[in-house]
């Protein structure tokens, strides 16, 4: 402040210069929004933020549906049922390719892109963390920085620590939130490393394969089964000197997929290059997706596949619960180890041992 004294003494060597009034150190609405927050919200206020598109609210309900604990269950079911009407708008799109190949460079260029073009853009990795190391293949990647910030994307690492029919539970169950909350496309990515790429598969519309030219030939067999389930191919990384070989890639790839069964869809696959570093050809992926949609939407495939998906994850959660029951009974673990004993001294058949566990399995459950 600049007192009298000061003004009148212009030759004193204390000279204070006025300044711009400071605010107040205490911003009363930044307070506000911490302490809603932290303050925990009601099922009915999470299900209301969700349909409001509140990403803090989103993100809160996606915890609760990774939760091990019995009472967030309950609530993350609330909550699903709620956003059950609201979902099924997004196009749903799968991204899977071996570790290296630019999953993450892409989905942050692509991602951008389609936010760019006014889409809002959620996108589930997941991550396949080990069971055995504890370890995470993605955790220590400082992953989609620019993706992260954009107020039209939503990034969401999905666990994988589980069991899988449990981890595409949770992937589905966030998928229906993301679309609630008004989320036009979901990107799922996937390490090309097992089968999740098939639990992935059977829950999205569109499913895209990114590989690099030269990619070693150990990994043959296992791109055969993955080539089988793409929709597109694109070989990636085709910038600087790696064009031409990203071109003759590509080229090897579709003679090859001349071999495989027709597509369902009555669609052909279609194989190209891009680069997620500049850019290149990213609109020519996003063109493909919707020359495919739309294919499929005229030609009923894309309702009929949903249903079909829809179907086959009743029959793969009732097998997991059935072996979660089955696995966790103490008599029937006992029953098994009995059994087995007597089939591997031969003295009765391994069909006769699962139909006598069978009997005790039934018995167990009639008297529940
Ligand atoms: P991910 O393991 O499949 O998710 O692969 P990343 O996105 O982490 O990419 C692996 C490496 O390849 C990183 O060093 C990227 O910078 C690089 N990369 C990804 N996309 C491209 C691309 O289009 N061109 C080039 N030259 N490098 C790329």
């Amino acid at each position: 402040m600049l007192t009298e004294d000061n003004k009148n003494n212009k030759e004193s060597a204390l000279k204070i210069n006025e300044g711009i009034e400071q605010p107040s150190q205490v911003n009363q609405e930044v307070i506000n929004k911490f302490l809603s927050k932290t303050k925990t919200p009601s099922t009915q206020e999470l299900i209301e933020g969700i349909k409001n598109g509140d990403r803090v609210a989103l993100s809160r309900a996606i915890t609760l549906i990774e939760s091990l604990n019995p009472r967030h269950y309950c609530e993350a079911q609330k909550i699903i049922e709620a956003c059950l009407p609201l979902s099924g708008n997004s196009i749903r799109i799968g991204v899977t390719g071996i570790p290296g190949a630019g999953k993450s460079t892409f989905i942050e260029s692509f991602g951008t892109m389609l936010t760019e073009l006014d889409y809002k853009v959620a996108v589930l990795a997941i991550d396949p963390s080990s069971q055995l190391s504890k370890g995470s293949i993605l955790g220590d990647k400082v992953r989609m920085e620019r993706l992260a910030t954009n107020p039209k994307a939503f990034i969401r690492p999905s666990p994988s620590a589980g069991t899988l029919g449990g981890v595409s539970r949770k992937t589905k169950e966030t998928m229906i939130l993301c679309e609630a909350a008004g989320f036009d496309i979901v990107l799922i990515e996937t390490v090309g490393v097992g089968q999740n790429e098939v639990a992935v598969r059977n829950m999205v519309d569109f499913f895209l394969l990114l590989l690099v030219a030269g990619a070693g030939d150990e990994l043959q067999g296992m791109k055969r089964g993955i080539i089988e389930m793409a929709d597109a191919i694109f070989i990636n990384k085709a910038d600087g000197d790696n064009i031409n070989k990203a071109l003759a890639s590509a080229q090897e790839y579709k003679l090859a997929l001349h071999l495989l069964p027709p597509h369902p869809a009555g669609w052909t696959p279609i194989v190209d290059v891009c680069s997620a570093i500049t850019g290149y050809n990213l609109d020519k992926v996003w063109e493909t997706i919707q020359k495919y949609i739309n294919l499929v939407k005229q030609n009923a495939y894309f309702e009929k596949n949903r249903q079909n998906q829809e179907a086959q994850r009743i029959y793969d959660y009732l097998i997991e619960e059935l072996n979660m029951f089955f696995w966790n009974n103490e008599k029937l673990q006992n029953e098994y180890n009995k059994l087995k004993d007597l089939v591997l001294k031969q003295k009765i058949t391994a069909y006769q041992a699962a139909i006598k566990l069978k009997k005790l399995f039934i018995k167990l459950i009639s008297k529940r």
